[in-house]
């Protein structure tokens, strides 16, 4: 095994430039697989959790360059689920064994605190063993605070990219990294179990940038990271910029594995969308959570972050279905358990 990787596995760090040799060299890969599976591995068994995404919304007053629902993006046929139509993905989920639903939106202002609070409340006193997860962006403390108060547990906002120069060349002038990372501590300050991550491959992305956001999570601490390739989409300024490679997604897949050995890390959609095997390559490269899509398959196809978005045709039970054989063929299971971060498991006994 290369020393490097077994410094990382031992002391969960490395210097910026042992990173950079890690994050730049295929030689090490095939070790550095090995030793994130075998970390993963220790600390949670085979187990993959799922949480069922809920795209309730599609509307969004943020223009980010990268993403196919921003405002200016006149081509999005645009949809808002109500309270009943995400009930009914929640109680659908719970049947199909999900014990975590992710309520994933644009920015979008008709769903004002008091909406979001009834919705997730509603949520809770239906399904008081599940956990709750929202995704819809940067908001105050104080809303943060009321979403919290009404029951939701987790949070997942990546901050796209700890750099301020280059958080400013893939957002418009209005938005800033800072309150990105604002965000983010006011959500852990809360309570929340938070998630952090990147687009690997982003337009104007150096490794220096992504060593960077390393160091912003050693910080900070995440319960989750997410991370996946950026992919283009055809109605943003960033049409033709290239796609981000595999190999550098299963690459920080294994060092962020061994840098957060307890870490929750998800093999992301999009990583499945950049390659057919994409997700079981990052199962085995120390990821251990999938988040299948719960929408309704009517709004599907409408919730296109990029091009090629898979799974945007299929039932709920078919995707359930399809994971099934696909986390046991990669050597891994589905467990039903709400997954919580193993800090969060000692917290609560
Ligand atoms: N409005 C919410 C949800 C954003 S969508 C928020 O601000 O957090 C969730 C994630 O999709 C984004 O954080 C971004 O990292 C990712 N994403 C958006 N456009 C993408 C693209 N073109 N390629 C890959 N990932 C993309």
């Amino acid at each position: 095994m290369n020393d490097m990787i077994t410094k990382l596995r031992d002391t969960q760090n490395l210097t910026d430039e042992e990173f950079r040799i890690l994050l730049t060299t295929d030689a090490f890969d095939a070790d550095l697989r090995e030793a994130a599976n075998a970390v993963r591995i220790a600390r949670y068994g085979y187990d993959v959790y799922l949480r069922g995404l809920i795209e309730f919304t599609n509307y969004c007053k943020n223009n980010c360059l990268y993403c196919g629902i921003r405002r200016d993006n006149k081509e999005a046929s645009r949809y808002r689920l109500t309270q009943e139509d995400i009930l009914e993905c929640c109680r659908e989920g719970h049947e199909l064994g999900f014990r975590t639903f992710v309520l994933q939106g644009g920015e979008d202002p008709y769903f004002t605190d008091e909406r979001i609070c009834a919705i997730v409340s509603a949520i809770r006193a239906q399904y008081p063993d599940c956990a709750i997860t929202l995704s819809i962006g940067e908001k105050s403390r104080e809303s943060y605070q009321a979403y919290f108060d009404a029951g939701a547990n987790r949070y997942l906002l990546r901050h796209e990219t700890a750099n301020p120069a280059h958080y400013a060349k893939l957002h418009p002038a209005e938005m800033s990294c800072e309150n990105r990372k604002r965000c983010l501590y006011d959500l852990k300050e809360i309570g929340y179990q938070i998630g952090a991550g990147i687009m690997v491959g982003a337009p104007f992305q150096t490794i220096d940038h992504i060593i960077e956001d390393i160091r912003f999570m050693q910080e900070l601490q995440p319960d989750m990271i997410g991370i996946g390739p950026f992919l283009s989409h055809k109605d943003t300024p960033f049409r033709d910029e290239p796609n981000g490679g595999l190999a550098l997604v299963l690459r920080l897949l294994g060092v962020l594995r061994l840098t957060f050995p307890e870490v929750l890390l998800p093999a992301t959609t999009a990583l499945g969308t950049m390659h057919p095997q994409g997700r079981e390559l990052g199962l085995k490269t120390g990821a251990n959570v999938i988040m299948p899509n719960l929408s309704p398959v009517s709004v599907r196809k409408k919730y296109m972050l990029y091009d090629n978005k898979i799974c945007t045709g299929e039932e709920s039970a078919q995707c359930r279905n399809c994971l099934n054989t696909r986390v046991e063929s990669a050597g891994y299971h589905i467990s039903m358990s709400r997954g919580d971060a193993l800090r969060v498991r000692r917290q609560n006994g």
